[in-house]
């Protein structure tokens, strides 16, 4: 990587294939935009299907080389190095998330903080990847299962937590002995690109980390339709996931989905409501909306509704719009142009279905850049798009309910199935309620929790496979199966086992 000034004031950097710093094949490059100013600042290749295939090669060989022959515990001490060594980049690369993707400094700086934790979770089980003897009715064999790593993984991470998301897939593969080939978000790919030359620096050898850097429906597809990858690993959204998944699934290659999500913050006539008001603008204002997890949809019981949405939307017009470098700021921009756009639309859909607007649902156009006002719709019902669609931004829809099983019934009305919450006071509700719901994770009261002991994905359109925790090792590797014959008697060739 440089970090150069070349002429147009733009920094530029380069894609990481073979522990070398790589044009692209076809020497096109192409500007990463910062949202906050609206401007171009970095300038990266624009790799395409040539360089996926010199990074799927050098992972190959990464793979069958030094890399391969490692034990669990020495991959375990690299991760631990690697944890050590992003420790003290943590800082630098939030400034980097910040710049690309718009997000605020203060929970970039946080989320980059976190990163380490997860590289040492896994260290620790590197060497724990344990086969088992299998006991049984055949006492002339031996039989016992070991997991081996999968092999070449192909990453493809959005824009909206680039180095979390991606570390949510490496930190458990390289502890299962897998080596990658990363393919970022166009919209910010200049984080992952100084993220993975640390790296080297930690003692990895070369090839086992690649990053190839280009657009999703060229160098994306070409990385998931890949023959030489044995496992993807995504997260990004449901129509694009479920492209990868066909591609994936056209070479038999095995996959992992992390999608979208259109999650139900349920809250109850006997919960805290300040502390609901709290989770629920954590859940869909943090971050500008832009999380998978967001809880976009206020299910609220009709007999505190009124309050509830009077202290959410109070806070909501309080939020501090602005600069996502300012520690004071609460709210930075939408993250790309595109998906600005994108939110506008869906101030527009919410107008012409009749939603009533309680805050927001316009631009902060004093701001410039890509800025819009966190979002109340009341009045909303199923079946409008403002409560059907994903729309990954400020965009808090709130509807009301009855009793409990209505609540059940219209937080699973939908065909995604990432997260949700309950708020009440009641232990046996909190319980049931949380058995019920058809979501990857629920809090109850609380909201926007993660962390690398526990496992996180989705159900229905929400994804396929889960990410972190004990498990999602065992999911970056093949289990084979051993048989020992122990007598060393002929056998009769014509019966099974
Ligand atoms: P996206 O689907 O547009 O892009 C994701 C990645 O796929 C990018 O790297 C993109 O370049 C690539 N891509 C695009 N088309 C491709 C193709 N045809 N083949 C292969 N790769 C292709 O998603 P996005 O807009 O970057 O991210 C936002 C979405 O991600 C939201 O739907 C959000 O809910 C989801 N998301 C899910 C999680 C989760 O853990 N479940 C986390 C964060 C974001």
């Amino acid at each position: 990587m440089s970090d150069v000034d070349n002429g147009e004031g733009l920094s530029t950097y380069r894609q990481l294939i073979d522990g070398q710093d790589t044009e692209a094949r076809s020497g096109k490059t192409y500007r990463s935009t910062d949202p906050y100013t609206g401007a171009p600042w970095a300038r990266v290749p624009d790799g395409s299907a040539a360089d996926i295939d010199l990074a799927v090669s050098a992972a190959r060989r990464a793979l069958d080389g030094p890399w391969g022959r490692l034990t669990g515990t020495a991959r375990g001490e690299l991760l631990w190095r690697f944890a050590d060594v992003l420790a003290q980049e943590a800082p630098a690369l939030a400034e980097l998330e910040v710049r690309d993707g718009g997000k605020l400094l203060r929970e970039m700086s946080g989320q980059m903080a976190s990163l380490p934790a997860y590289y040492r979770y896994y260290a620790g089980l590197a060497d724990k990847v344990e086969g088992s003897v299998i006991p049984g009715d055949k006492p002339d064999y031996l039989v016992y299962t070991r997991h081996e790593p999968v092999g070449v993984v192909g990453a493809i991470t959005p824009w909206n937590s680039p180095l979390l998301l991606l570390t949510w897939k490496l930190a458990a593969g390289l502890a299962a002995g897998c080596t990658f080939v990363i393919k970022p978000s166009d919209h910010t790919p200049v984080s992952t690109l100084a993220f993975a030359r640390l790296f080297a620096r930690a003692g990895f050898p070369p090839g086992v980390v690649n990053v190839v850097t280009g657009w999703g429906p060229e160098t994306g597809a070409a990385l998931a339709a890949h023959p030489g990858v044995d496992r993807i690993a995504f997260t990004g959204s449901t129509a694009t996931g479920v492209k990868v998944g066909q591609a994936a699934t056209a070479n038999l290659t095995r996959f992992s989905l992390e999608l979208g999500g259109k999650s139900a913050q349920v809250v109850f006539q006997d919960a805290d409501l300040d502390a609901a008001a709290n989770g629920v603008v954590a859940g869909v204002f943090a971050a500008t909306g832009q999380t998978c997890l967001a809880g976009s949809r206020l299910l609220v019981h009709e007999s505190v509704a009124d309050d509830l949405v009077r202290r959410v939307t109070e806070r909501a017009a309080t939020i501090r719009l602005g600069d996502p470098r300012d520690p004071a700021t609460e709210m930075g921009p939408v993250s790309n142009e595109e998906q600005y756009r994108k939110v506008l639309s869906y101030f527009d859909a919410a107008r012409a279905e009749g939603a009533t607007i309680a805050h927001g649902a316009e631009p902060a156009a004093e701001l410039g850049g890509f800025f819009v006002r966190p979002t109340v719709l009341t009045g909303v019902s199923a079946g409008m798009r403002v409560v059907d669609e994903e729309i990954f931004g400020p965009v808090l829809t709130v509807q009301t309910f009855k009793d409990e099983d209505e609540a059940v019934a219209a937080a699973n009305g939908t065909p995604y199935g990432l997260a949700g919450s309950v708020w009440t006071k009641d232990v046996h509700r909190a319980h049931r309620v949380a058995a019920r719901l058809k979501a990857g994770t629920v809090w109850v009261n609380a909201y926007r929790a993660v962390a690398p002991h526990v496992p996180f994905g989705g159900m229905g359109a929400s994804g396929v496979g889960r990410e972190n925790g004990i498990e999602a090792v065992r999911d970056f590797t093949e289990t084979k199966a051993v048989w020992v014959e122990l007598t060393g008697n002929t056998r009769d060739p014509f019966t099974l086992g």
